[in-house]
């Protein structure tokens, strides 16, 4: 599962607990929406953490379920995955980027990261956030009227 669609999968849940936690700035309403989300998905990791535990009772116990804990830490690090990704949302929603190489939240006017030195590669989290792109190019055509292709 991309963590594209548990948003918009939990969004609808979240969406009457952020609105009315937050009803300021469309950006206070996404960050508690994401924050909504993380506690959702830590409840998860929690739940996967303590079935890898029941596993390890039974191996101890002389039961040989490796594979299934080994099946077990690999949706462990999958969730981890999704979280950290939650997280970086929220701090680009704020207006802030991670360094790849430091792991530090940095402003996005920065090419060259402040704590480490390192060349900022913007990357977006979310497909629609590159929609916008594309109308910048489209400047080389005549200057005339603009309304006459408004339709
Ligand atoms: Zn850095």
């Amino acid at each position: 599962m991309d963590i594209k669609s548990i948003i918009d999968d939990v969004t609808e849940k979240a969406g009457s607990l952020a609105k009315s936690a937050v009803k300021k700035t469309g950006e206070a309403a996404e960050t508690a929406k994401f924050k909504f989300l993380i506690k959702s998905e830590q409840k998860k990791l929690d739940a996967m953490f303590t079935e890898l535990g029941k596993l390890f009772y039974k191996q101890v116990k002389g039961t040989d379920v490796r594979a299934q804990a080994k099946a077990q830490i690999m949706e462990i690090d999958e969730q981890k995955r999704i979280i950290s990704d939650l997280k970086s949302a929220i701090i680009e929603t704020a207006g802030k980027m991670i360094c790849d190489s430091c792991g530090k939240a940095i402003d996005l006017e920065h090419t060259f990261c402040p704590e480490c030195g390192k060349k900022i590669e913007p990357k977006l989290f979310f497909d629609h956030e590159q929609e916008c792109e594309t109308d910048a190019v489209s400047d080389d055509g005549d200057e005339t009227s603009e309304s006459d292709d408004n339709q």
